[in-house]
């Protein structure tokens, strides 16, 4: 993990919130950016819900959310979280709760006691006369149990009598609103007064989390800009609905990496919607990747590759920088236990010696391929010195031996480690 008082070039301080503790995960203040993800399994399938759990928290998801929308949900999370811990996963579950969380959350004390947070979004706590008791007495079971709350608001679910305030005092402006700005300030407004009434109610500041997603970049940047500036609860940010493949990708990092840049944003998570069959993980990878390559947190060793050109012969170049950053994902749940600091490593695979060289000398371990009427030789680069050339068919072997290499040798053992222990 990257020291978070270092602060990337150009990036502005970060937005002072307190810190809320999320089970053994802090949240806010200095604490680096936390990375989180929701399952989408049922939640009454205790099998199947830990075992997501498990490969999200084995990806890197320091907080897991799981959907408690009814009894067999609800009597299946203290099931859920024990056998996470028989597996030696402490990772913190949060509950998300619509309509009829205060209900699961009195009939199934276990259920509270096993979340390390409830999640509740105040546009669905409960309609009419029914929404203040029912959002107060969830609240009251926050404080009985000791957890913190993120109230999580959303465009789609906006508290409607909130937006009518909003709109009502709008109309009687001189100069209005356009519509969009009257929703982002409903948006804010129900969050930071759902927050005020939480602490009325009893719940202390600093177990109070805040989220308000959109699905539009640039309503989202504006939201949190605002929020930041009207409050110091820690803000989970989060592009709601953002979308499938590199949309959804590419959103979620334009408007996060805005808002991370200004300091602004305690914990994130991306929405993507997976690709049939496609794995879960991919959402806790790229929010791993937006924030180690703005530079603010280190979670694995990071492959800098060239798009390549009429120079490069074939797509072997772009098979071993595929190869490579696998690997290097594979390995980091082993490395991560044994090695201090390998999540800093940088590597980097050059498709021909235009900038090959030169970008492997940046790097601690580079490798140029030969690229169109080359020498059949690949030079390979340690910490700017030429170590070794590789030729012939085994050179992804050799690469990744350098690799392993310069791990075993270049970081630093952990405390109570046998060095002779082999790496798998
Ligand atoms: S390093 Fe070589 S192969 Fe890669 S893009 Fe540049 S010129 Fe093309």
């Amino acid at each position: 993990m990257s020291d978070s008082s270092v602060r990337p070039f150009g990036a502005r301080p970060r937005h002072r919130t307190r810190l809320v503790r999320i089970g053994r995960v802090a949240v806010g203040a200095d604490a680096p950016v936390v990375v989180q993800s929701m399952t989408n399994t049922d939640t009454a399938d205790v099998l199947g819900t830990a075992m997501q759990i498990a490969e999200l928290a084995r990806a890197g998801s320091e907080i897991v959310r799981i959907t408690v929308n009814n009894e067999a949900a609800a009597q299946a999370v203290p099931h859920i979280r024990d056998r996470l811990l028989a597996l030696n996963m402490d990772v913190p579950l949060i509950g998300d709760f619509h309509y009829n969380g205060h209900k699961l959350l009195t009939d199934f004390p276990a259920c509270a006691e096993a979340l390390a947070k409830f999640r509740i979004n105040p546009g669905n706590v409960g309609a009419g006369a029914k929404r203040d008791p029912q959002f107060a007495a969830i609240v009251e079971l926050a404080c009985r149990y000791d957890k913190p709350v993120r109230i999580g608001v959303n465009w789609g679910s906006l508290d409607q009598s909130v937006l009518a305030r909003i709109m009502d005092e709008n109309a009687g402006r001189a100069e209005p609103l356009d519509a969009g700005a009257v929703m982002r300030e409903a948006l804010v407004v129900s969050a930071l007064e759902s927050a005020a009434k939480a602490e009325e109610y009893g719940l202390p500041g600093d177990r109070i989390i805040l989220s308000a997603k959109v699905s539009s970049v640039q309503d989202l940047i504006s939201v949190y800009r605002d929020l930041a500036a009207r409050c110091d609860y820690p803000l989970h940010l989060g592009l709601t609905e953002a979308g499938m493949g590199s949309k959804g990708i590419v959103a979620s990092t334009a408007a996060l990496s805005v808002l991370l840049q200004e300091g602004i944003g305690d914990t994130i998570r991306i929405s993507l919607t997976p690709e049939p069959n496609g794995n879960r993980t991919q959402e806790v990878i790229v929010a791993q990747e937006i924030l180690q390559t703005m530079g603010l947190r280190a979670f694995t060793p990071m492959v800098t590759a060239c798009p390549g050109c009429g120079r490069t012969t074939s797509t072997f170049f772009q098979e071993l920088a595929d190869g490579i950053q696998r690997y290097v994902r594979e390995q980091m749940p082993v490395w991560r236990e044994q090695y201090d600091g390998v999540e800093n490593m940088t590597l980097a695979v050059m498709g021909c010696v235009v900038n090959g060289p030169g970008e492997s000398k940046h790097a601690n371990i580079g490798i140029s391929l030969p690229g169109t009427g080359e020498s059949p030789a690949a030079p390979v680069f340690v910490d700017g010195e030429k170590v070794a050339t590789l030729r012939g068919a085994n050179i992804a072997e050799e690469f990744r031996a350098i690799v392993d290499n310069y791990v075993a040798t270049r970081y630093t053992r952990k405390a109570g480690q046998d060095p002779r222990a082999s790496r798998t």
